[in-house]
């Protein structure tokens, strides 16, 4: 009976869900590289154990860091000793946490009594696995759902395809939650997903590219990371694979491409958040995206969505050097950027990854432009850092409904610019 008990204890605080009880996201506004070099130091430091929401770069952007509440005095001591200026940007995360669990769960027992799919809700991954089975039995001449492959705990990979017949159409490919904590993408993928469905035969443009082209959603392009910030921690960002000789799991899906793999800009160490892993393709997830893509071999445009910082990127990354195709680029983001922003007023920034940011590599747009798919571009949807990714709700309709008139732009460019 003592065994158990013990065993049952065991499983409890296996299956805990992390509380950030007082933890807060500060804002650092660094000035100089000599401050940046500061707040690298303090990446690595385990024993205050901060989350870099953005991450010490660049000094043209702000810092947002997750601060656990035992380590908020001495961060703080240690910011103002080298005169560097911080703000809080939330004053306690779990607030946030709370209400936004509230919510879903509320959101949940609405759509069993009614039967029905908000959009404007988060979901989790078997309500989204579950809804996409509802579209494609709503759309079974435009939709299809593929599994693409397992993810490293089991789960399966699915792929909608919408397209209107004929032998690997030029396609264009969008995934979104890579980075299993930016739910804002994910809800952006469904919203979008169901617009496409819906819009198809009455919106003149997009029936015209669907008539040539085919458009292919990962939505959960991390499901085994998505599944563990509903069920243990709401802040994690890497896959779940377990790496052999350390406590740490999880590799960043976005820094495992085989696209100046392993260098700046990525980490060696298997507890940092942007650990690029053991080797290019380690981790499942990514390998059944490259192994989709290679196959398939007509993809014309790549699109991947994360959150947040409202940018539009494109390729390099790992380099900072101009792709071959920069001008070109450029102005379809520029264009794209236009279309969005004229909804709401929302204002994005657009140029290369590294030139934008930072330097980072392994990402995925930088490996499908080497792949040949000209049109390889970054999202990073709202906010700018308010709730960063904890963005309420409320937004996410907004959010999709502008993002769609950029990702619409750069579609309908691929359609007329064959290559
Ligand atoms: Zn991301």
């Amino acid at each position: 009976m003592k065994g158990l008990w013990f065993l049952l204890v065991l499983v409890a605080v296996a299956n805990a869900e992390r509380i950030f009880a007082g933890d807060q996201v500060i804002r650092v506004n660094v000035q100089s590289e000599e401050q940046i070099q500061l707040l690298q130091a303090l990446e690595t430091d385990e024993e205050w154990g901060l989350d870099f929401w953005l991450d010490p770069v660049t000094t043209e952007l702000p810092i947002d860091i997750r601060v656990p509440s035992s380590s908020l005095s001495s961060v703080k001591e240690y910011l103002n000793a080298h005169n560097v200026p911080f703000s809080v940007m939330i004053a306690n995360l779990q607030e946030l946490l709370d209400e936004e669990k509230a919510e879903m769960e509320e959101n949940q027992m609405r759509e069993r009594s009614t039967r029905s799919f908000n959009f404007g809700a988060y979901h989790r991954l078997e309500t989204i696995y579950s809804w996409m089975d509802t579209l494609v039995a709503q759309y079974p001449e435009l939709v299809t759902k593929q599994e693409i492959g397992r993810s490293y705990e089991g789960r399966p990979m699915y792929v909608l395809k919408f397209s209107t017949g004929g032998y690997k159409r030029p396609a264009i490919w969008i995934d979104t939650g890579i980075h299993s904590r930016e739910w804002v993408s994910q809800a952006t993928g469904v919203w979008t997903a169901n617009k496409i469905a819906t819009d198809y035969g009455s919106d003149v443009s997009l029936t015209s590219l669907l008539n040539t082209m085919d458009i292919y959603m990962l939505i959960l392009a991390n499901p085994d990371g998505y599944a563990y910030t509903h069920s243990n921690n709401r802040m994690w960002r890497k896959t779940r694979s377990v790496n052999s000789g350390s406590r740490c799991r999880g590799v960043d899906p976005n820094r495992n491409w085989d696209a100046g793999f392993g260098g700046p800009g990525a980490s060696t160490n298997p507890c940092s958040d942007s650990y690029h892993g053991p080797s290019a393709h380690s981790e499942i997830e990514v390998k059944n995206v490259v192994d989709l893509i290679k196959s398939h071999g007509n993809f014309k445009s790549f699109i991947s969505v994360h959150a947040y910082s409202q940018l539009l990127m494109y390729p390099y990354g790992y380099s900072c050097k101009d792709a071959a195709h920069q001008p070109e680029l450029d102005s379809v983001g520029r264009a794209a950027v236009q279309k969005l922003t004229s909804l709401y007023g929302t204002r994005y920034k657009v140029g290369s990854i590294c030139n934008i940011i930072y330097q980072a590599s392994g990402g995925s747009i930088d490996w499908s432009y080497n792949m040949g798919i000209k049109y390889s571009f970054a999202f990073e949807l709202r906010d700018t850092g308010r709730y960063g990714f904890i963005l309420p709700s409320t937004q996410i309709i907004p959010t999709a409904t502008e993002t769609w008139l950029a990702l619409k732009h750069i579609m309908e460019y691929v359609r007329d610019n064959p290559y």
